[in-house]
């Protein structure tokens, strides 16, 4: 099954979103991984959105990424009365540690660490910065805060205290009770959040041991102190502009959206734009003129994927917001200023074979127009180093491995396709053209570009670089 384009699609699932037909429609609509907000998500409905997502990957026959977000170390107020309240700009309202459903009078934040860290004075950004209240004045358990800016507030909202340094660590205990539920799912992708320090990585990268990648969301200012030393220890990168633009002054998203893309694409990891991309989708069958903008210059920079949140999770059309985001992507994409774009950048390859077979194959596929690049793998990593060049020829990447095609679904133009270690070079030939013209790639008298390894089926071996000419 071949989409026509090259930058993936992730689609939140949520209350709008969580029966089989509706997940099959997204899929359908263009949705290439599906995430999973641990937020919002109990253990039980883990498991069954899993079950769904691994049906519909059995009806289609294509690999399905499963991306589960994990919460990290955010501060949410407690459920509201009624699912909503209003805050009125000018008034007071108490905010203690009572998980009961709040009230105008008074809302629950249920994080005792946040009342040790505040102070009369300190701000309080609330649902992406939404509303902004400042505590008046506090005790243990306890602060009376002045509401500067008001709105409608529901509940379980993200909480933000730019001003406030909170002495919590990035997997809370939550985190890692919804890590372990995430891998007995058999998930493809564990997403960090709140990542402040190269050394968060590598703890979860020890505690996920190779289970799943790990993805490292990039939401707060220390974050980018660390920039690399993040991106070298991730598996992939995600923009979470939500909280970046709260944590940051929002102008200064932009720049940093284009920095972590620049970096990230250098080191040959996926990267992932979030947040807002379609906001006005949530209530609107259309988007506004702005977001469609903001989605194809993710496109144009690059990105691997772009993501919606809410409006596949709770909006009123997800299906519509999917199949806007595979119109742009593609719209984009076959522009001939694309080509220009995503190739300003140009980055140094590395000195290893498989950057070296990697490279010469992409520069072989353009000389003599192949239809294809055909990529053996069996961890993934020489496809990434395939996607990383954002060839102008679709790649198809072929592996025995289940969890390595999932995986790959979060990566820039790749195709995977499940199939078994070729037994020779007649086969890998073979087999490579038969796919190629399965997948519709490749029609009769086409030549493909094939890269693989010898000795077969020995990872971390791509040694080996093939012409073929798909037959008849
Ligand atoms: P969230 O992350 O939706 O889990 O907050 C994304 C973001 O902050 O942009
Ligand atoms: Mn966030």
């Amino acid at each position: 099954m071949r989409r026509q384009r090259n930058t993936k699609i992730v689609a939140t699932l949520g209350p709008a979103s969580c029966d089989p037909e509706t997940i099959a429609k997204l899929f359908h609509a263009g949705a290439d991984l599906f995430r999973i907000n641990m937020s919002h998500t109990s253990h039980e409905d883990l498991a069954k959105f899993v079950n769904m997502i691994r049906g519909i990957e059995r009806d289609v026959a294509h690999p399905i990424g499963i991306l589960a977000d994990l919460q990290g170390p955010k501060i949410r107020t407690g459920p509201m009365e009624g699912g909503k309240i209003e805050l009125i700009t000018g008034q007071t309202v108490a905010i203690d540690l009572d998980p009961a459903p709040g009230t105008t009078e008074r809302i629950g934040l249920p994080h005792p660490e946040i009342f040790e860290a505040v102070d009369a004075g300190t701000t309080l950004l609330i649902d992406d910065g939404k509303l902004r209240l400042e505590v008046e004045s506090k005790t243990d358990k306890t602060m009376m805060a002045r509401v500067q800016v008001g709105g409608f507030l529901g509940g379980k909202k993200g909480v933000n205290v730019p001003d406030a340094v909170l002495p919590i660590s990035a997997l809370t205990e939550k985190d890692l009770a919804d890590l372990d539920a995430a891998l007995a799912a058999d998930v493809d992708w564990i997403a960090l959040s709140f990542v402040q320090r190269s050394a968060e990585v590598i703890t979860a990268q020890r505690k996920v041991a190779g289970r799943a990648g790990v993805l490292a969301k990039i939401e707060k200012p220390a974050a980018l102190d660390d920039l690399e030393e993040i991106v070298r220890a991730a598996d992939a990168l995600m923009v979470a502009r939500g909280d970046l633009g709260v944590e940051l002054p929002l102008q200064m998203v932009p720049g940093r959206q284009k920095e972590i893309l620049r970096q990230a694409r250098r080191a040959g990891k996926p990267v992932v734009v979030a947040t807002q991309m379609l906001e006005s989708m949530i209530e609107a069958p259309v988007p506004t003129r702005a977001e469609v903008s903001d989605v194809a210059t993710a496109v144009f920079d690059g990105a691997d994927a772009v993501m919606l949140s809410a409006e596949s999770a709770a909006g009123k059309y997800p299906v519509e917001a999917v199949r806007t985001m595979d119109s742009i992507a593609r719209t984009v994409e076959s522009e001939s200023i694309f080509r220009d774009t995503i190739k300003s950048v140009k980055y140094e390859l590395e000195a290893t074979p498989a950057d070296a077979i990697t490279a010469a194959a992409n520069q072989v596929a353009k000389t003599i127009n192949a239809a294809a690049i055909v990529c053996y793998t069996t961890t993934g990593s020489t496809a990434l180093r395939a996607s990383r060049d954002r060839p102008s020829t679709p790649i198809i990447t072929l592996t025995p491995s289940e969890k390595t095609a999932r995986r790959l679904a979060i990566a820039w133009g790749q195709t995977c396709v499940l199939t078994e270690d070729a037994k020779d070079l007649d086969d890998m030939v073979a087999r490579a053209c038969r796919i190629a013209f399965q997948e519709k790639f490749a029609t009769p008298g086409k030549r493909i570009v094939i890269t693989a390894g010898m000795p077969f089926g020995t990872p971390g071996q791509t040694n080996l670089l093939r012409i073929a000419m798909v037959g008849s």
